[in-house]
């Protein structure tokens, strides 16, 4: 896939839509970096991977094979799942282990 903002390329990456443009909005792909500058401005789309959920520790999306403990509805947006992403779940083992 070829980011849509910087032209980089990438095997998979987000896509989304501009959350202001609402049902007129395109659909396009978008690596981390350019993403990262527009999180609030865009509605990511599940992308190439199966399902995406957002992690409640750092609240950034992930492919539901890379979340802990997934559950439906707990992403906070619509129907998203949510869960716990394998680096903050290690900090939370850290946490209980102290
Ligand atoms: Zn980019
Ligand atoms: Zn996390």
């Amino acid at each position: 896939m070829v980011c849509s903002e910087c032209g980089a390329t990438a095997a998979a990456m987000k896509t989304g839509f501009w959350i202001a443009e609402g049902d007129a909005a395109e659909e396009w792909p978008m690596c981390e970096d350019c993403f990262g500058e527009v999180v609030d401005e865009v509605f990511i789309v599940p992308g190439p991977v199966a399902c995406w959920g957002r992690c409640s520790g750092c609240l950034e999306w992930f492919s539901v094979r890379d979340l802990v403990d997934v559950k439906a509805g707990a992403g906070g947006r619509g129907d998203a799942p949510g869960g716990t992403c394998r680096a903050c779940h290690e900090i939370e083992l850290g946490r209980c282990a102290m």
